[in-house]
């Protein structure tokens, strides 16, 4: 068992104490022990934060966005100096594989080295509009912005906003997820190492009046918020009542279908690594798969490639769910649709027995007769697949577009033009062709539909759509007294 970790808050560059003196437990799900203990902040923390982002912004925004930059280089290298020590954290306090903590980890240093091309792609349009006029535009940063976060990617996550938020200008102020804080706190001594000024990264741990007063705090003018459907709601409810700029990404029950053409082996092994992969806590993870006529060779060879998974996170390539809630949740869902008739053709129940301690479930495929199963409507985010047959491709359409989560959704298939039709008639914004967890990497960004539970507000996170969130774009158009390029004289 690991060292008992304590998570302060990181304000003005040093780690202090909550203003109320609070913490909380931050428990392994591998074995239930604690692990660390985690800051529980409130108004005063947030408004030390705000302070202190306020106190080093001038000199931060002043400065030219190349030498912002720079500091994203050297972050970039430490993280992959430090890579494997984050991924220990990743590990500990979600529970998912080391493999996986290390692949989070690489992925989140990702947007840390787009981040470093920002003054390139930040430059935007410049042109002479009518002769002697030019036009140009200039990407200010915000100011103080708040990004709130998850705890199924602890390190990932965070990156996905907070390297553009201060490659951009900004100030940021991070809400940890309250489950799994530590890579963070470690990741603040790194920003540190790498030259950004101290109160211009800030983190602030806790739950639900952490993120009140973040959405509330009258000098942070811009919200991240990443998590589930229910809160993401009132963070961009509360948000927006303020007259703040807010993207709030949340949950997601993403459908794959399968056509009689998809290649069996590749489908098989894609499905599963989708659904099981971080004991599907993924907000892309594979949840509901719709076979276009029945398909019990590739079912057989999906509940053979998950069989073949064992518990553990190292040795082992499945990991624990995050809490004790959250596994009777799943279990919740299991034994519905077993009393409701589905039949279970894997069953990860037997996983919980076999581990004496922590939140283990094995993978479970449920095979579903009625569409109306609640497992086949609600997010459940862990190892089970719910299947239903579907007779035609229109059907499949028809479910998927009918859900109210617009997150992903992927077809399997050979045929160019049966993709091509999935692709423009399924209604979630992150499509895979033969892609199971179809995760847009950088330049793109990353966001569910609008419109739907996997989105509310406007931008996408990561990429572009992050940097144009996290600043404000200005046209500046300039004409100059006109001079006779022939005439010597008007320069003595
Ligand atoms: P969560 O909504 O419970 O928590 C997210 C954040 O909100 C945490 O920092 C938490 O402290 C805070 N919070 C929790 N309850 C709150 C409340 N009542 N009021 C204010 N703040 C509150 O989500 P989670 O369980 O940490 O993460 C899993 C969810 O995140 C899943 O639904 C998953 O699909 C989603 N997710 C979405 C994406 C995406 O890009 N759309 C990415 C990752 C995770």
């Amino acid at each position: 068992m690991a060292e008992q970790r304590q998570c302060d808050n990181f304000i003005g560059g040093v780690f202090v104490a909550p203003a109320g003196g609070e913490y909380m437990d931050v428990t392994s799900p591998a074995d239930g022990s604690v692990c660390a203990k985690v800051a529980v902040s409130g108004t005063a923390d947030v408004d030390a934060a705000v302070t202190a982002a306020k106190k080093a912004l001038p000199q931060w925004k002043g400065l030219t966005i190349k030498s912002r930059a720079a500091c994203m280089f050297k972050l970039h290298h430490l993280v992959q100096e430090h890579a494997l020590e984050l991924a220990t954290l990743c590990t500990l306090e979600n529970g998912k594989t080391i493999a996986e903590s290390l692949a989070e980890v690489a992925k989140g240093n990702e947007t840390i080295e787009w981040a470093c091309s920002l003054p390139q792609l930040a430059q935007g349009n410049i042109l002479q509009v009518s002769r002697g006029v030019m036009c140009h535009d200039e990407n200010e940063p915000l100011g103080v912005v708040g990004c709130i976060v998850p705890f199924n990617f602890p390190f990932m996550v965070p990156c996905w906003t907070t390297p553009i938020a201060l490659t951009m200008g900004n100030a940021v102020v991070l809400k940890t997820s309250e489950k799994a804080p530590m890579a963070m706190t470690r990741f603040a001594e790194l920003v540190k190492e790498a030259g950004v000024p101290d109160g211009v990264f800030s983190i602030v741990h806790g739950t639900v009046d952490a993120v009140n007063a973040v959405c509330d705090h009258e000098d942070i003018c811009a919200v991240s918020f990443v998590g589930s459907s229910r809160v993401a709601r009132i963070v961009h409810q509360r948000c927006s009542a303020l007259g703040k700029r807010v993207l709030a990404l949340g949950g997601a029950k993403n459908h794959l279908v399968a056509l009689p053409d998809c290649d069996v082996a590749m489908t098989a092994a894609d499905i599963v690594s989708s659904f099981c992969g971080c004991a599907g806590q993924r907000c892309m993870a594979a949840s509901v798969l719709l076979t276009v006529t029945a398909q019990p060779g590739l079912l057989d060879e999906v509940v053979a490639k998950a069989s073949e998974l064992t518990a553990g996170q190292g040795a082992g390539n499945l990991g624990p769910v995050i809490d004790e809630a959250s596994q009777k949740r799943i279990l919740s869902y299991i034994e519905e649709a077993e009393a409701g008739g589905a039949k279970i053709l894997l069953d990860g129940r037997s996983w919980q027995s076999a581990q004496p301690k922590g939140t283990w479930l094995g993978p479970t495929v449920i095979l579903h007769t009625k569409k109306t199963d609640r497992a086949l409507q609600d997010e459940i985010f862990g190892p089970v697949l719910s299947v239903l047959e579907v007779p035609d491709r229109e059907t499949a359409i028809a479910i998927e577009n009918a859900h109210p989560a617009g997150n992903a959704a992927s077809v399997y298939t050979n045929s160019g033009a049966a993709a091509d039709w999935f692709s423009h008639h399924f209604r979630a914004s992150q499509i895979g062709v033969n892609v199971g967890v179809a995760v847009p990497r950088e330049p793109f960004s990353f966001g569910g539909m609008y419109g739907t539970i996997s989105k509310f507000g406007e931008h996408d996170i990561t990429g572009t759509g992050a940097m144009n969130f996290f600043s404000q774009k200005r046209k500046i158009t300039t004409k100059w007294s006109k001079f006779d390029m022939g005439d010597a004289a008007q320069f003595k």
